[in-house]
């Protein structure tokens, strides 16, 4: 595991050889592929839902202006405070100084990806805050010092054998020799330890699913209810999200959360939906006395107004991640960023540079299942394919590559040329294979090291394009 973006084609390599993730990964069809596909059939006109979130978000790209304009004043009328935070140092030193007007020593955490984009946790320990992570995955890689290796599950690279000694190797006050072979087993032991935590932590915080503009709410969903005794207990109690999760209303939220269980876990609804809307009220009997909203732009609104602005209207479901082969075969941590598979792919090179992230579009078949199932219809390999353009243009591709393209294009832009080298390279290919596979080739040995190439047969496509005119 890197963190390291640029590391992911050795980190991709290490990941194909790593014996425990080959099962994990393979859990993706059966867990989340085919809870979709029941989900969406047994739904009916899917479709005409997609559209109606992907309108929604649009929306929600093309006004965020408006919208968070509408959203602080409504935070404010609720007696809730908004903090912006341009980049991930002013958010985190945003999140700090709320936590040490609070007096804060504990903070229990719901899961948060965006805490994740902003490297909380490391902060908050060297500034003497205790993080405890409470959604059962983050928890379990809290203490294996791992970051998640899925947007959704963040654990779920790991076996219940694995877990099991995470928490022998962790829960030292415990009898060593009791029984973790049950999955239950697992769950009450970390269940036990952070009701605890949730009782005396100091502060919480949670992320958002949705804003919603014109009530000054947060929504989040969770199958654990972590995220309520996280925000409901402590005194105080901070959201943390990126800026364009604002929509303009609760009637939007409304059809977003039939799209979100639904695409990421195939329920109809996650079993609890939070909606955080201020302090706890003089009628009200539970809830925060402080209330604050974290907005973290970190590159977003960079993005408006370019080909890859249709990244934004993301709700984190993971699908495109659920669906994609690439992901499929090398898991999350070989991405070395908190957003991973075709979501990371498009997002990453824009909010960390094509630079940091080039890796990221490359690693892609375009086979489009990733958009085919993205419950807003992002058209995720177009702005891959954007990015690919962008290094390409900026001199950041390997050479060989460059080269590569240029012969190409040379080769291309000469009919006569093409034809000849297309004919000459077919019956080379013939000739050099064994048993109708190519399986060597004096290039690209990288490349054969892994698997084998069919072997041309029959006329090359301009032949058969010139026979069938
Ligand atoms: S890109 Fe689409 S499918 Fe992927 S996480 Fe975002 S909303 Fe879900």
């Amino acid at each position: 595991m890197s963190p390291d973006p640029k590391a992911f084609p050795q980190a991709a390599r290490d990941a194909l050889k790593d014996p425990l993730l080959r099962p994990a990964l393979g859990r993706l069809k059966t867990h989340f592929g085919a809870g979709r596909a029941a989900a969406v059939q047994r739904y009916g006109d899917f479709e005409s839902l997609r559209e109606a979130g992907k309108a929604i978000r649009d929306h929600a790209v093309t006004h965020l202006d408006d919208l968070l304009v509408t959203f602080e004043a409504s935070v404010n009328a609720r007696g809730g405070t908004v903090h912006w935070a341009r980049d991930a140092s002013e958010a985190r030193r945003a999140i700090l100084t709320i936590l040490q007007d609070a007096g804060a020593g504990t903070v229990t955490k719901g899961k948060s990806m965006v805490t994740e984009e902003i490297a909380l946790n490391p902060f908050l320990e060297a500034n003497g805050i205790v993080p405890v992570e409470t959604d059962l995955g983050e928890y379990i890689i809290q203490l294996r010092k791992e970051p998640p290796s899925h947007i959704i599950a963040p654990a779920f690279h790991l076996s219940k054998e694995q877990v099991a000694q995470t928490f022998l190797a962790a829960h030292t006050g415990l009898d060593p020799k009791r029984s973790l072979e049950e999955r239950n087993a697992l769950v009450q032991e970390a269940r036990a330890i952070l009701r605890a935590q949730f009782e005396t932590a100091d502060a919480g915080i949670t992320g958002a699913n949705f804003l919603s503009a014109a009530d000054g709410a947060a929504v989040i969903v969770t199958n654990e209810g972590n995220g309520d005794l996280t925000r409901l207990l402590p005194k105080t109690h901070i959201v943390v999200t990126g800026i364009e999760k604002v929509v303009r209303d609760m009637t939007d939220v409304a059809v977003l959360l039939r799209l979100l269980p639904r695409s990421a876990t195939g329920q109809p609804i996650s079993t609890y939906v939070s909606v955080m809307a201020g302090p706890r009220g003089t009628a009200e009997t539970d809830g925060p006395e402080n209330f604050h909203i974290v907005l973290v732009d970190n590159g977003r609104s960079s993005l408006i107004g370019t080909e890859a602005q249709d990244v934004l209207r993301c709700i984190r479901c993971s699908a495109c991640i659920n669906h994609c082969p690439i992901y499929g075969a090398v898991g999350g941590h070989a991405y070395g960023a908190t957003y991973m598979g075709p979501i990371g792919a498009a997002l990453n090179p824009g909010v960390m540079g094509v630079a940091e992230a080039a890796h990221h579009a490359n690693a892609s078949t375009f086979c489009g299942r990733c958009a085919e199932v993205c419950p807003v219809m992002i058209p995720l390999p177009k702005i891959m394919r954007h990015w690919r353009a962008v290094e390409y243009s900026s001199g950041l591709a390997p050479k060989a590559i460059t080269r590569g393209l240029g012969l190409w294009a040379f080769a291309a832009k000469r009919p006569a040329l093409y034809r000849f080298g297309t004919r000459v390279a077919a019956r080379l290919l013939r000739l050099m294979a064994s048993s109708g596979m190519v399986r060597a080739l004096p290039v690209k040995n990288g490349w054969f090291a892994v698997r084998d190439f069919p072997a041309p047969h029959g006329k090359t496509f301009q032949q058969q394009w010139k026979a069938r005119r």
